[in-house]
């Protein structure tokens, strides 16, 4: 008899709990976990790249428009980062509520103040990648708060009654970024005034948090893969200018980079840049200290 109560009861609670429960789909894992941090409870992820993967390239397997297909709000990096394999996913969900112009599409670069905004007209034809300013900005303090909070606002236009939540969870947010910072500030220092080379021009953001100096980049442009010209000119620059550091994602040419860090007496130091890029990189905090504990430890050894 009680067991029988008890089912009906959940069977009547549950279309309320599947209600309450947003649903909310990143183009890159790191723009989620900050989601998840400000959301809570209140809404399920799902991610259609993975940290491992090249954003500027993921591939555009109809499992994802299928997921897209039930989204509630699609959150992605824009300044076309995903210009390559978003735009068809989000077509062909055939889900109104996350086209471009509705509460369900938000693209997250309005709430950064851009980097390397190219300053005479480029466009993909020259083969840069970047052609609006550099969309890898999610991995400093200052703009995680900046995406947390512009995350909040739109959660609560598409959830009004969690409103109270969301601005708590983003209050607690905040606060533990602010207490982060101030623990990586002898870290952060330590940064400060380090030449470095990149292979992609992924780390302008995180360069200028930590006051890093960047000499050069193995591509040739964003995009452009290095000719052996170009890399030859980069080595003699990295030796005149001491440069101890080369940073480089995973999925580039990991075997060109540590030639030229090998031919320049640097050290090659391979980084994550999202949420997944190793399975203990699960929410931005642990991103953010990755890198950090990375480089510092890096900078320290050379
Ligand atoms: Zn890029």
């Amino acid at each position: 008899m009680t067991r029988i109560r008890l089912l009906a009861v959940l069977v009547a609670l549950a279309p309320l709990a599947a209600r309450a429960e947003l649903r909310v789909v990143s183009s890159i894992p790191t723009l989620g976990a900050l989601a998840k941090e400000v959301g809570g409870d209140r809404i399920s992820l799902d991610s259609l790249g993975k940290g491992y993967q090249d954003p500027h390239f993921v591939e555009p397997k109809p499992s994802l428009m299928l997921t897209l297909n039930k989204a509630d709000l699609l959150l992605y990096v824009g300044l076309e980062l995903e210009i390559g394999w978003l735009p068809p996913l989000v077509l062909g969900s055939r889900n109104p509520k996350i086209q471009t112009g509705e509460l369900g599409n938000l693209d997250c670069s309005q709430a950064i103040p851009v980097l390397d905004v190219p300053t005479t007209k480029v466009d993909r034809s020259m083969g840069d990648i970047h052609p609006q300013g550099n969309p890898h900005y999610w991995i400093p303090p200052e703009n995680a708060r900046r995406l947390a909070k512009l995350i909040a606002t739109r959660l609560t236009q598409l959830d009004p009654e969690g409103a109270a939540t969301y601005q708590k969870r983003l209050a607690d947010f905040n606060a533990r970024v602010d207490a982060k910072e101030k623990s990586w500030t002898p870290l952060v220092r330590k940064m400060n005034g380090e030449k470095i080379v990149t292979y992609h021009k992924s780390w302008s953001y995180v360069s200028k948090w930590l006051g890093m100096e960047e000499i050069g980049y193995l591509e040739i442009k964003p995009g452009i893969p290095p000719s052996p010209d170009h890399l030859l000119r980069l080595i003699q620059q990295m030796r005149a200018e001491h440069v101890q550091l080369l940073l480089v994602e995973d999925f580039y040419n990991l075997s060109t980079a540590r030639l030229v860090a090998d031919k320049a007496g640097a050290k090659m130091l391979v980084l994550p840049t999202d949420v997944g890029a190793k399975p203990e990189i699960r929410t931005w905090f642990d991103l953010a200290e990755t890198v950090l504990r990375a480089l510092a430890n890096a900078a320290g050894a050379g």
